[in-house]
């Protein structure tokens, strides 16, 4: 129950009367929960059949490319390519469901920074082919952390990147240490975020409203995990965004001596 108002005192300090409302927030919450619940029974009944989905497509592709079947070959590489979005959808939506749950689990190892942004470099080079992504030198910086999801991270910061900037900007991604923490920032020069929406673009299921939400698609959740992410590692996240000129979105995390 929320109550907002005021509560008058008698002189010897006793409550006489509430003047306000209040209101039975308990219901909004279980709402909320159910809707979570709902999403992470049905994404997880969805995955199975997507897995054999996925597992026939290969089986297809195997035989055209035995019998230089060069149609269905295309045919079943392009069905793998949508079976695998479906499927990174559902995982975003399952993530969601287990920060609901508090069941994201934070594998820490040690791993090298640089590393990490290399990795993220030749993931680009074969899948963006829009934008110029400019990678700048990142020093050895050795970080105790998930690989796999500060990886999460990162990718995400460069997929909206490119998602909500014209095609043929650019986009710098870098890495620096200051005061035992490293930063990593991913600019790009694209439309920017109005200054009103800024405090809410990490927030669960929240998109800026706009022309471009008829164009990209998207359910608002990726920056809302790269937020649990990084909070579970003890650092910080965040944004500068000028609208119409670009964004940086930057993520810090410590770094191990
Ligand atoms: P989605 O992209 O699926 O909507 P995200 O959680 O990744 O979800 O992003 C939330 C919202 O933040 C987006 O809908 C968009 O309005 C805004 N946003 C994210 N990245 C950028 C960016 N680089 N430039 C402009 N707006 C962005």
């Amino acid at each position: 129950v929320r109550a907002i108002g005021k509560t008058l005192f008698s002189e010897e300090g006793t409550p006489l009367r509430f003047i306000g409302s209040v209101l039975d927030i308990t219901e909004q919450k279980q709402e909320e929960q159910r809707r979570i619940d709902f999403i992470g029974i049905v994404s997880h009944e969805l995955r199975s059949p997507l897995t054999s989905l996925n597992g026939y497509l290969q089986m297809l592709e195997m035989s055209a490319k035995k019998n230089d079947d060069q149609f269905t070959n295309n045919v079943a590489a392009k069905a793998k390519r949508q079976v695998g979005k479906m499927s990174s959808m559902i995982t975003g939506f399952l993530d969601v469901a287990r920060v609901g749950e508090g069941k994201i689990n934070i594998d820490n190892k040690p791993f090298d920074m640089a590393d990490l942004v290399k990795a993220a470099e030749s993931e680009s080079l074969a899948t963006i082919t829009s934008h110029t992504v400019i990678y700048h030198p990142v020093e050895h910086t050795p970080v105790l952390a998930d690989q796999d999801k500060i990886e999460q991270v990162l990718i995400n910061f460069i997929n909206n990147a490119v998602k909500y900037s014209p095609q043929g900007t650019t986009i710098n991604v870098s890495a620096v240490t200051q005061n035992r923490q490293v930063r990593v920032c991913v600019k790009d020069e694209g439309m920017g975020i109005p200054a009103k929406d800024l405090p809410y673009v990490f927030d669960r299921f929240y998109r800026v409203d706009g022309e471009h939400m008829k164009t990209t698609k998207g359910f608002g959740i990726g920056l809302y995990l790269c937020r649990e992410i990084i909070e579970r590692h003890g650092g910080k996240i965040g944004v500068q965004s000028t609208l119409g000129e670009g964004s940086t979105f930057w993520f810090e995390i410590p770094v191990t001596h």
